[in-house]
């Protein structure tokens, strides 16, 4: 595969000012100089210069004025000899030059195969391969600068060093393992122990983190839960207001759960309308109450609406959405009064001043008047408040990857039975095999060993010209 030199598009495949197509490969050159109609060959260009020329279409008469760049191996994004062809943005010119660079002997990039080639090449690790893949997704502050980290390498560096532990730890046991028969113990199993103990620590700690680093990355999740007509939906639209939210169903369910995704300093925060919580023997809506319980049980916070005019008090408001849609311990719950334009003052609402006395933490309460719009900076700030407070933005080294959470899960795993061991004492050997397979778990995520396999499962997830 090595061998091939693939071209794609490098910017979307539509009318813009300017489009990119980048090979790579040992050709790249050679195979551009084809098309090049330039008074120099490109071959003889010097590297990483921008050059002005004419290129050839499939006809070989003259498409378009371009700039060209070439890269000399090994100094480019894949390793490889590189070319970019900057070019009007239309994409009949982009889909004429692809097709004479095909012409020239170029063959169509598949998924990720830059980056897959960037890899093979050890330009990047796994883990910056995939941030990569994030960075150009990040639609946040927050999440631009988590995925900034991990493409730099910082979080990898911290994996490495994990990594490099566990390493340490194992040559110790196999020092112990080669000399068995001399009944010589270079480390005592003590050592061994607190090894794999602080190791095993560091892991779960860095496990622990993936809940705020999925918030951060995908969105804080809030769900917006109360009584038919509370105001949910009313809610939804006031909070997505005056920002270019999209509003949409999430498919495949009957019942459908509405989300809307909000840019709100600098974090990214997904609202989700869930159905009218009530208790009901209708199979469907009893789906949508489900489905809200699913959600609400993902949240990094929930939204309490009561309605101010309901002739349910406030307290027996909260309690029946408690029993409807349970939370998980430590989810932030946050008390929110609406309608309260149809009341003097929240104060009046009944049972509503006992509630944090009676039936546990919760924040709040606002009063908002979602329908008129009254009050919603209030509830942003304490939205804001809560959500810096459960994720921390500045913490960049995150984990943010399901792939890596498994690996961790499994290294975790292999390191608790390696602590069992060591404590009741089994033998040497049984005590490397867990040490190994934490280890392999580790490599996994950097790439470190891997298969083609799941490397074309990781890559085919890129779009084609990543
Ligand atoms: P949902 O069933 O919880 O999604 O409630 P909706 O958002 O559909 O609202 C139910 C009804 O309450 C609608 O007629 C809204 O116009 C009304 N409503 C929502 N918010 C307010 C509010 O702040 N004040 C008043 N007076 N009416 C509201």
């Amino acid at each position: 595969m090595e061998k091939t030199t693939i071209v794609a598009l490098a910017t979307p495949p539509a009318k813009a000012a300017l489009a990119i197509v980048r090979l790579s490969g040992p050709n790249a050159i050679g195979i551009t100089d084809r098309i090049w109609m330039g008074r120099r060959p490109l071959a003889e260009a010097e590297p990483r210069k921008a050059i002005l020329g004419t290129i050839a279409g499939p006809d070989g008469q003259p498409l378009d004025q371009a700039v060209v760049t070439i890269y000399r191996a090994p100094a480019s994004f894949t390793g490889e000899d590189s070319v970019e062809i900057t070019v009007h943005g239309s994409t009949y010119i982009a889909s004429q030059l692809i097709e004479a660079l095909v012409q020239a002997g170029a063959t169509p990039a598949s998924p990720g195969e830059y980056s897959m080639r960037a890899f093979l090449n050890g330009r990047l690790d796994l883990a910056q391969a995939e941030a990569i893949a994030d960075l150009i997704g990040a639609e946040s502050r927050a999440a631009h600068r988590l995925a900034y980290t991990q493409a730099s390498g910082q979080y990898s560096a911290r994996l490495k060093t994990l990594h490099e532990q566990l390493l340490h730890l194992l040559s110790l046991i196999e020092l112990e393992l080669d000399f068995s028969e001399e009944d010589v113990q270079f480390a005592s199993r003590n050592q061994f122990l607190q090894l794999a103990y602080d190791l095993h620590d560091e892991i779960d700690s860095l496990i622990a983190t993936y809940r705020a680093g999925c918030a951060l990355k995908d969105g804080i999740t809030v769900v917006i839960t109360g009584l038919p007509n509370a105001g949910k939906s009313t809610l939804l639209n006031a909070l997505a207001g005056d920002t270019k939210a999209i509003v949409s169903d999430i498919p495949g369910t009957t019942r459908d759960l509405i989300e809307a995704t909000v840019l709100h300093h600098g974090l990214k925060y997904r609202f989700i309308d869930t159905a009218g919580l009530r208790s009901t023997d209708d199979p469907i809506e009893s789906q949508g109450i489900s489905l809200a319980a699913d959600a609400t049980s993902r949240a990094t916070m929930i939204i309490r609406l009561i309605d101010s005019v309901n002739h349910l008090n406030a307290g027996s408001q909260l309690d029946e959405l408690r029993r409807l849609t349970p939370v998980p311990q430590g989810t932030p719950e946050i008390l929110v009064v609406n309608k309260a334009d149809r009341i003097r003052s929240i104060i009046e609402m009944p049972g509503l001043d006992l509630i944090t006395l009676v039936r546990g933490p919760i924040a709040g309460p606002v009063g908002i008047s979602a329908l008129k719009g009254e009050h919603i900076g209030k509830l942003w700030t304490l939205l804001h408040t809560i959500a810096t407070k459960t994720v921390n933005p500045s913490d960049t080294l995150l984990i943010t990857n399901a792939r890596h959470l498994e690996a961790l899960r499994s290294a975790s795993a292999s390191l608790g039975r390696l602590v069992d061991a060591i404590a009741a004492d089994l033998p040497t050997d049984l005590i490397a095999q867990e040490a190994r397979h934490a280890s392999a778990s580790l490599a996994d995520i950097t790439g470190a060993i891997t298969t083609p396999d799941i490397l074309r499962n990781i890559f085919s997830r890129f779009c084609i010209g990543k």
